[in-house]
Formats: structure tokens, sequence, C-alpha cells
């Protein structure tokens, strides 16, 4: 095969894969050899080769194979650039090509990440756990003078650093449209900066980099360990910095937390304001529930809620934002599909695995002895056999929580209140449902404990 028919295969698969994996994973192989079933490429890096050979080695197999070649397996290895540049000279090579540091075509060619339309400060919901990073955002996000820098912001899994970082970024682009605002994810950063290495474009990248006036780096702990990207970052980062441009950088933990970072990146990092987004709590849970549903109300008119799924939602699924919303919309196209009200029942039915995968760690034990704790009664008391209502009702509300914030079974949770009936725990639940929406210090109380709990 020569490097012409694979040129033609890469392209092939550029409609397989999509533009953006094409110039970062495809493009970059050179097919070196092919023999006893092994087709050989070099790439840039050891990095790029594990990963086409993880994601992308079956595909390249089937499409060789597709062409009449005998292949079974893939193999990388790291070529020499004298190597590289000889044998991609006779191929298009656009990604070279898109850093070329032009200065009318930079602001075009600026490598940066496309923005979701969805992520903007009008679809953030704001509550407790994130205002704080949100009024950073925002405030960064008027274009004023640099007043922190850099903003890093870094919280758990799908608590929204990614949405507020592009938010920032719209936001820019209307208030301050003069300003050269580049967002990307620190593994594009690497994998830029490994590019440009390969095509020996040092210059123009360092050039391209450092003509940012905003430049925002998502997922910052991905450059922990790889060490020449890490130093290409710091020298950008201070670039930058020194001539007052802002910088904004998320983390999945606080920048003293991050592994395998240089001790002068990390403090480089913590000397500008550091908030964090912190673990969603009930009401930002609903908040976000309910302007969800609002945008789904345009979607799908038709489609009736029963009061209380999405509490029940807010309730049940834990803090990560994305799951909750990938529950949402999976229960109402599931709910459109079969053309029924979204009840309770749908929604257990709908949301099993989702639900049981969520489900909150709290014991019948804590929430006997948080409840005993809040009556003032001993916690022998509370199990034991006495029918006083002193005893009684706080029995019934640890059943009642047992039942809302544990997997136990009725008999299940009977059984850890001294042996009762599973009966009996019905009529405590019910009970406490009853008394819930009639008595206002019950609903207080059960609203109390229930957030020390889950707290
Ligand atoms: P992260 O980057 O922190 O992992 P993302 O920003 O990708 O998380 O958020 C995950 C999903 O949750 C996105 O769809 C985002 O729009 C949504 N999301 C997170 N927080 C909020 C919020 N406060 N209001 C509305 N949507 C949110
Ligand atoms: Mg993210």
């Amino acid at each position: 095969m020569t490097q012409e028919q694979w040129g033609s295969l890469q392209e092939d698969l550029l409609n397989t894969v999509g533009q953006n994996n094409y110039k970062a994973w495809i493009e970059p192989l050179q097919l070196a050899e092919l023999s006893d079933g092994v087709a050989t490429f070099t790439v840039p890096t050891n990095f790029i080769g594990n990963y086409v050979s993880q994601n992308f080695g079956d595909l390249i197999i089937h499409q060789l194979s597709q062409a009449g070649e005998d292949v079974q397996r893939v193999h990388f290895r790291v070529g020499s650039a004298a190597n590289r540049n000889h044998a991609s000279s006779s191929k298009p090579n656009a990604g070279a090509r898109a850093v070329a540091a032009d200065a009318s075509s930079l602001k075009t060619d600026l490598p940066g990440a496309p923005l979701d339309a969805r992520f903007t400060f009008d679809t953030f919901v704001v509550g407790k756990p994130n205002e704080l990073a949100n009024a950073a955002a925002r405030r960064v996000a008027e274009g004023g003078p640099v007043t922190f820098n850099p903003l890093f912001l870094y919280g758990g899994v799908g608590l929204g650093k990614t949405h507020l970082m592009h938010a920032i970024a719209w936001e820019l682009q209307t208030q301050r449209p003069d300003l050269n605002v580049l967002y990307l994810s620190a593994e594009q950063f690497m994998y830029r900066f490994v590019q440009a290495l390969r095509d020996r474009k040092m210059m123009d990248f360092k050039e391209l980099f450092r003509s940012v006036d905003v430049l925002m780096v998502d997922d910052v702990q991905f450059i922990a360990g790889k060490d020449s990207t890490q130093e290409e970052f710091f020298h950008t980062f201070n670039a930058l910095v020194d001539q007052n441009k802002q910088i904004i950088i998320s983390a999945d933990r606080a920048p003293g937390e991050i592994k395998d970072m240089e001790d002068r990146i990390r403090s480089r990092l913590q000397c500008g304001l550091v908030v964090d987004l912190h673990p969603t709590d009930y009401e930002l849970r609903l908040g976000i529930l309910q302007s969800k549903v609002d945008q789904y109300k345009a979607q799908y008119p038709d489609l009736q809620l029963a009061p209380g799924v999405l509490e029940f939602l807010a309730h049940r699924i834990s803090t990560n934002v994305r799951v909750l919303e990938g529950a949402l919309t999976r229960l109402f196209a599931f709910a459109s599909l079969v053309g029924r009200e979204i009840t309770m029942e749908l929604t257990q039915d709908c949301l099993s695995d989702v639900l049981r995968a969520s489900e909150r760690k709290i014991s019948v034990e804590e929430i006997q002895r948080r409840v005993a704790d809040h009556y003032n009664i001993r916690l022998s008391d509370m199990i034991g056999p006495k029918r006083v209502r002193t005893f009684a009702r706080p029995r019934q509300v640890a059943m009642f929580l047992c039942k809302q914030l544990t997997s136990r079974s009725l008999p299940e949770i009977g059984r850890r209140f001294g042996g009762r009936d599973h009966t009996t725990v019905m009529h405590g639940v019910k009970r406490i449902e009853e008394l819930r929406s009639s008595d206002g210090q019950i609903a207080e109380d059960l609203e109390m404990l229930r957030r020390a709990l889950e707290a």
C-alpha cells in the first residue's frame, strides 16, 4: 500500500470519526510498514499511539481489510521528525496549515474548542453550592480590568465547570467582541503542543497562544504528569499573566491537590482567585430540574407531570447534574413514547437503574440515632415495645425517613425496629405522610432531619 492509498483511506476515516477526532488522532498517523498481518504506523508520541490503538484500532484494521489488505493487528512506534516530514510531504496536511501564524488569520484560526450553545449564564441555575463560582465567573465575563488572575474553578464531575466556562466565553463575545477569547481543554492544549513539535512550528504555537486576551483551559488536571506539556503551559501562563491577560482554569480538584503537578505551577495556579463548586444540594437539584422541565414543555407540550416526581428525583439522584439531566431526558422521552403521564410509578420503572446506582448510603441505624436525638428520647425506647405517643411518633418519623432515604423494604425496616411487622411500618409511614401536610411542626422536623442526614 502506498502513502497515497493510505492518504485516501484516512480521508474515508474522516467521515467516520468526525473532524475533531480526525485532526487529533487519525491525521498524524503515517503508515510505515505493512507485513505479516501487521500494519505499523509512525506517530508523534506514545500517547497518540496508545490512544489510537485503544479507540480506533479496530476501525483502522477494518478499513485496511476493506481495501484488500490482510491486517490483523496495528502497531505504533514513535517516529523521528525527519522521517515524518519526508513521508507527509506527499499528502495534504491541514493540521499544520491551521496553526500557521499569519497575523490576519490569527483570529479565525485560533485552535479553540467549539462552545456549547446551551451553556450560558441564562441556563445556569444558581444556588448556595455554586453562587460564589457563578459570581466570580460573571465578574470575569464582564471583561473589565483584570482583578484576579487566574480564576481557578474546581469541583467534582458534572457540577457545572464547563458550563460556566462556556458561559464566560459566550458573554465575553457579546460584551467585548474586540477581545481574543480562546477556550480549550487541557487535552487539546497538549495535542496542539505535540502537533507543533511534530511539525516544527513551535514559534507559531507560542505566538498564537501568547496573542490571546483571555485564555480558558478546562480540566487542567489532565496535564499533570505530562512534563513537557506542563512546562509549555507554565510558560504560556506566565507570558499571559505578565501581559495582564485574563486566564481561567478549571480542574476536578483544588490546585494543591493535583498530583504530579510541578510545585511552581501549582503555586502559580493558586495566586488568583480559587473558587469551588460544591456538590449540589436538594434545593439546587430541584431548581435545575424545574428549569429543565420548562425547556421540555416546549418540546413535549402534551406531557403531564404528576406532583412530587421532581421532588422525588431531587431527593434520590446524586449530586452530579449530568446524571440528573440524563434521567430527566430519559423520563420525558420514555413518557412521550408510551404516551402516558409521568407518574411516580412510571418514574421508578423507567429510571430503576439510575435510582439504584445513586442510592444514598444512609443507614437505618443512622436515621434512628438522629431521630432519637432530635426528639430527645433514648434509642432503646425508639426501637423498644412502648407505644406511648412520646415514643411512637418519633418511631414513625424514623420509619418514614427509612422508607424515603434508604432502599430497605418495609419488612426489613420492621425488623430493625425491634422486629415489628411490615404493616406496622406501612401504617407509620402513611401516618407521617398525612401529618406532613396537616402539621407544620412535623413537616419542619422532617425537613431538618432529612437535611442533617443528607449532609
Ligand atoms: P463539569 O464540567 O463540572 O463536569 P458540566 O459543566 O459539563 O460539568 O455540567 C454537566 C451538565 O450539567 C451540563 O449539561 C450542564 O449544563 C449541567 N449543569 C451543571 N450545573 C448546572 C446548573 N447550576 N444549572 C443548570 N445546568 C447545570
Ligand atoms: Mg467539564
